[in-house]
């Protein structure tokens, strides 16, 4: 059975009770620095705390004492933005509130642990905890990203600020998890002994951590300066797909994907070549779904800079629009975790994703083996394009909502 202790509104740490393994359960953006040598050692990091499933009551303590250490431990009075001190941040959303108000039903939604049905943990949220972060004020929250949190400006496609706003927002929310994804590391690894395996395990997760939020900084900063330009500098972005639904779609994604497996089945990113710096400097595609009052805007872009997914998109680009539309849905539950799907959808057709969800799994391999070698396999096995209608389509005009 898979454990789940909360660090973060999304951001979990799974614990691998069966195998033994501990490992972070990201978006994966970070790379997973797993191999199945002297360097990645099975911790049971669940007798190390002495919760486990068995006892609801006193993982449910544990849980909302660590969560509330973490918000203790990440407090600041100061927008990230602006950088003035404010009483109480925002909620932000990820996903314009407006495309969630569209498919949520008495204002509820399911969430991305749905497909799992974990004890212990709620598979549906209203509105206002769907994909949340607090980092910023109000004042900023309601003025810089108006562009994109505006159905009218959907006539064309998005312009350059408008896909910077998109990219910010994004950012700052993953910025917020590893700042709280960090100082779940620290309580962690000050709760169990010292100069052990677990121990070893987590100051290697928590160096990764830092070094991940420092390289998302950096491409925070990049897309503030496209949204401070004005749109003065052009060509930042390349849309790949800009598409209006004549349907309301039963989901809501904003998401920046790093995708493994191209549609050829060639691998784009190997995580398990961890001496590779192509793992390293590893970047992203942006994927939007954003239901609207009478149609659903589907956005596909990247950096204009980022090649890393040249074969992925001239095989992509020449698809049907039924083809894109099941290539997104298998993205949008293998790779990532910010979705919002609608209750309408039957539970019976959400248990279905858990195919998709759940295989972020742990590399399973002989020791005696090469872990890029076997990492690669893995990779093509479980993310290969050729299992995507494994999934119902959610982006289908199947599971429309009525407008
Ligand atoms: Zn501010």
């Amino acid at each position: 059975m898979l454990q789940y202790i909360a660090c973060g509104e999304n951001k979990f740490i799974v614990i691998y009770l069966k195998c033994g393994f501990f490992r972070n359960f990201d978006n994966m953006r970070d790379g997973d620095y797993m191999k199945q040598n002297e360097e990645y050692r099975p911790v049971d990091i669940s007798t190390l705390l002495g919760k486990n499933e068995d006892d609801p009551i006193g993982f449910r303590k544990f849980n909302s004492k660590y969560r509330r250490e973490i918000d203790r431990r990440t407090h600041t009075d100061k927008c990230y933005i602006c950088k003035k001190e404010c009483k109480g941040f925002c909620n932000s959303h990820t996903i314009p509130r407006f495309s969630l108000e569209k498919i949520a039903q008495d204002g509820m939604l399911f969430n991305n642990f749905a497909p799992f049905d974990i004890a212990h943990i709620d598979s549906q949220n209203g509105v206002e905890k769907s994909i949340v972060f607090h980092l910023i004020c109000q004042a900023c929250d309601g003025s810089i990203f108006q562009d994109y949190e505006n159905e009218e400006n959907y006539v064309s496609p998005p312009s350059q600020v408008m896909l910077a706003e998109i990219v910010l927002k994004l950012k700052l929310r993953y910025i917020w998890l590893k700042h709280r994804e960090i100082e779940a590391y620290k309580i962690l690894t000050e709760n169990i002994p010292s100069n052990s395996d677990a121990e070893y395990v987590m100051r290697k997760k928590l160096n990764e951590a830092i070094y991940f939020r420092k390289k998302i900084e950096n491409e925070y900063s990049y897309a503030k300066n496209i949204i401070n330009s004005k749109g003065t500098i052009a060509d930042s972005y390349q849309i790949e797909l800009f598409a209006k639904l004549p349907y309301r779609t039963a989901v809501a994604v904003q998401e920046e994907y790093v995708v493994y497996v191209d549609l050829q089945d060639e691998i784009i990113y190997n995580i398990y070549d961890t001496d590779n710096k192509k793992i390293k400097y590893q970047r992203g595609i942006y994927v939007c779904v954003f239901p609207m009052s009478s149609f659903t805007v589907l956005l596909v872009f990247r950096e204009s800079n980022n090649k890393d997914y040249m074969d992925f998109f001239s095989d992509f680009n020449v698809m049907t629009l039924d083809q894109k539309l099941q290539v997104l849905n298998y993205i949008i539950f293998s790779y990532g975790e910010n979705y919002m799907i609608s209750p309408s959808v039957p539970k019976e057709t959400i248990d279905k994703l858990k195919i998709a969800a759940e295989k972020n799994d742990v590399i399973r391999s002989r020791s005696d083996l090469d872990p890029k070698v076997v990492g690669a396999k893995h990779l093509i096995n479980s993310f290969s394009f050729s299992k995507m209608d494994s999934i119902p389509n959610l982006l289908d005009s199947k599971y429309a909502l009525p407008l």
